[in-house]
Formats: C-alpha cells, structure tokens, sequence
C-alpha cells in the first residue's frame, strides 16, 4: 500500500476544512486534503453571518470570492404575521464586518478550493477516509479513492473538517448527546421567476410561521433561491403529505407572505429532509488531533451560525497546529475548547430563548430598544467573542431580563 508523509491531515474540504488549509499552507505546513465528494457538491448552510468574514480575510480567500458576484447579506429580516424586525449589520455594537454573503454552497465551496489548488494545496477529492489510528501524536489514517484505491498517510496531525461525516467523532467515540429537543428541516431550490425588482427581491428573511416554525428565504446572485422549513420533528410528520415534493408545496401556502411569489414553481430537485441534526461531542481535541465545524458540534440554523462556528474553528485550530508544529506547547483545552466552547453556549442561548419566545417577543415588540438591539444585532452577526456587549458576556439571561420587563400589551 502507498503511504504517504505530511505535516498535517485535514479530513474534508467544505468551509472549515479550506479556511484551515489556507492558514495551514501560509505557514508553510506540508499538508494534505482528503475530500469525500468531488465538488461541486449540495451542501445546506447558504446563508453567512459577517464574522466569518475575518476568517475568509485571514485565509485570503475575500477578493477572489468577491469576483464571483455571490448576493451580498447586509443583514436579515424576520416576520410574523404584520410584524418586521430587520436588523442591519452596520447598526452592531461590536466592530467587525457589517455584510457577508448569501450564496449556494456548492459554487461556494469549490471556488475556495479552485482557490486553494491554484496556491498548490494537495486535495485529494473522492477520497475517504475509513480508518484513523493514533500512536502519540502521530496518527495513520487509511483512504480509499473512488476506484477502491487505498493508501496510508502518515500525519503528525489530523483537522476533522468532515462535517456531518463525524469521522473521529465515530471512530474514537466522541459523540455525546445533543441538548436541544429534535428538529427537522426540509429544503430546495427553486428558480425565483416572480422575484420582485430591488432590496424585497434580494432580502434574506426569516418567516415565523408559529413560535417553533419557521420559513427561511435565501435569493442567490444568478436568480435561484434557496427556501426552507424548519420545525419540530413531529410538525414535519404531522404536514407529511405523501411526498417531499408535495409537503414543501403545502408549506409554501402556510406563509402569508410568501405564498404568491412562490406558489406552484417547479423545485430544481427533490425537497430534502434532515431530522435531528444537532450533534455534540465529549471533546473537541485529543492527542494528536482537533475536530472543527459539524464535526464537532451544530445546533440549530436558525441563526446561521453553522458556518461562522466551522470558519472559526478551523482557523484557530489550524494556528494551535502551527504553533505546536513549531515545538511550542499549546494548552488545547483552554487555547480551543474552552474558546469554541464559550461560542456555541452564547448561540445556545439565544436559540433557546428564540425557541421559547423570549427573543421574539424582544425582536416584534412595536417599543423595540434600540439599544438592546445593537447587542443583539452583534451576536447575530457572530461576534460571540466580544466580551464587552453585557448581550455576549450575560447571555444566559441578558434576552430573558429584557423581555420579561417588556409589556404584553404593546407586543
Ligand atoms: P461541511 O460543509 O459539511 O463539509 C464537510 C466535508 O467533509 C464534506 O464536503 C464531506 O463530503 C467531507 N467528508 C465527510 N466525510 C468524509 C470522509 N469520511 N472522508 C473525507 N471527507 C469526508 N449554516 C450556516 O452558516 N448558515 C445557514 O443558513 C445554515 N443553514 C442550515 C440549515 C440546515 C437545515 C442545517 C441542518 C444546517 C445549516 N447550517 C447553516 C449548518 C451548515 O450546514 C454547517 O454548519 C456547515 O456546512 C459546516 O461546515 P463544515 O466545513 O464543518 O462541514
């Protein structure tokens, strides 16, 4: 069998898996992708929030993304019923990026690999990995390519980038169970024919159809836009109307707003159907290796966090490599767990507080705080990290303090 000798291993090629090559390959690491899928390939998660801006820039992927013409995300729209509630990236507290992009993930994902190969990163697609084995800090994973090829590649460090392949969560069992209740989500594409002209066109919205169910609206630059549904999982049993393809149309007559722009337009494929989709993991390193993005834990979507959580964790986690590469000790737990860590609880609170009410009632209050709203507006827009915002820093009950002092009457 062949083996192969590289510095570090990154399993999987989406957005975490690139933005670490990329950090990987500008500190001169000998590295190596091995992506399942050859791309491009349909991955959801189409809608970015503006942290994962700083992580494109760290990585040097923003201007040669840009040249693409993806839509550009300015900030993003909830409704209910009459009410709205924009929240505008620039109005943020904390400093950072003030627009992102919305976009189809499968033109997304190979542009940042183009990206990659033509600064020489070996990626290795339809290749997958089976098997990993750790000896200290060096490990010994076996690939098989699409032909049934195997080889070995002997690494000083993996990065599992690999997504909803869990690779080392699986086969080191790391996997724990998720805190959230299970969701469902059904999705497609479709060819935006009665898009109206301007912003109402283009605008990302999130339609709250009832407190645990929501429609989101995703236009793409090239006239397609992703729609979706998310709910609990015996709402999408219960609406089950014999097909994929028939359940989405009776949804698209659930929201008011939507109903007539989207009525009866073909679906460029099958809805799909995920359920329970939030994963958790015991730990997020261990000798030798660090799990990042999916591969390490997801919540929920509703505020289009996935992405900004595999940016960042690929990026740190590509730098701790570096550094340990280079003979220096890296604390893991405090340097990159207890980091992550503190990221995915502030989103889990405010997906907790969205799914109980609490932050609707705070985000369709007709006497919103505009003061308030700027915090929030900056967790929405990922900067989680930003100690400063009293919203980022008491998130287990900052929402919740708020609302309970709102008047009922006024909602
Ligand atoms: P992925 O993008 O999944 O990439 C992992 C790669 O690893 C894949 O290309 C896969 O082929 C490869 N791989 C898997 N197994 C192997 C193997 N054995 N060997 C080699 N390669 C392998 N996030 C957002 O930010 N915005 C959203 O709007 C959003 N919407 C969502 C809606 C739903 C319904 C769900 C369920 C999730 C949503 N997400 C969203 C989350 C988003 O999909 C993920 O967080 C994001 O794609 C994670 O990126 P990643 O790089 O970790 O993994």
């Amino acid at each position: 069998m062949i083996l192969e000798h590289v510095d570090v291993l990154v399993i999987g090629a989406g957005p975490s898996g690139a933005v670490a090559a990329s950090i990987l390959h500008q500190n001169g690491v000998k590295l190596k992708v091995v992506e399942q899928a050859h791309f491009p390939r349909f991955v959801i998660g189409e809608s970015l929030i503006p942290r994962c801006m700083d992580h494109f820039d760290e990585a040097g992927f923003v201007e040669e993304v840009a040249a693409k013409g993806f839509e550009k995300k300015f900030g993003a729209r909830f409704l209910r019923g009459d009410d709205v509630c924009w929240f505008d990236f620039s109005q943020k507290f904390s400093e950072g990026w003030d627009w992102t992009w919305q976009l189809p993930r499968a033109e997304f994902d190979k542009t940042l690999t183009d990206i990659l190969q033509r600064r020489g990163v070996d990626i290795a697609f339809g290749t997958t990995v089976e098997q990993v084995v750790f000896n200290g800090t060096d490990s010994l994973t076996t690939v098989h390519d699409d032909r049934g090829n195997r080889r070995e590649i002997h690494a000083r460090f993996v990065i599992d980038c690999s997504g909803y392949g869990r690779v080392l969560p699986r086969l080191l069992n790391l996997d724990a169970p998720s805190s959230f209740p299970p969701m469902a989500a059904t999705f497609v594409h479709v060819t935006d024919k009665r898009r109206p002209q301007g912003g109402e066109g283009t605008l990302i919205t999130f339609d709250v159809l009832d407190q645990k169910v929501w429609f989101w609206v995703i236009p793409f630059s090239d006239g397609r836009s992703s729609l979706g549904l998310v709910c609990p999982k015996e709402h999408l049993e219960m609406i089950d109307q014999g097909s994929p393809a028939a359940t989405f149309q009776h949804i698209i007559q659930q929201s008011d707003y939507y109903r007539q722009r989207f009525d009866g337009l073909e679906f460029l494929f099958e809805p799909k159907q995920v359920v329970s989709y939030a994963k958790a993991v015991k730990k997020l390193y261990g000798d030798g290796f660090a799990l990042t993005g999916n591969s390490a834990e997801f919540l929920d979507p509703v505020f289009s966090s996935g992405v900004c959580f595999a940016t960042e964790s690929g990026a740190l986690a590509a730098k701790l490599a570096v550094k340990q590469l280079n003979g220096l000790k890296v604390d893991w737990e405090h340097e990159y767990e207890e980091h992550m860590l503190w990221g995915v609880d502030v989103f889990r609170s405010y997906i907790r507080d969205w799914y109980s009410g609490d932050l609707q009632k705070f985000f369709f209050h007709k006497k919103v705080n505009e003061d308030v709203k700027r915090k929030v507006c900056s967790v929405l827009a990922g900067y989680v990290w930003d100690k400063e915002n009293p919203f980022v820093k008491k998130h287990d009950r900052a929402v919740r303090a708020v609302t309970h002092l709102l008047p009922e009457d006024s909602c």
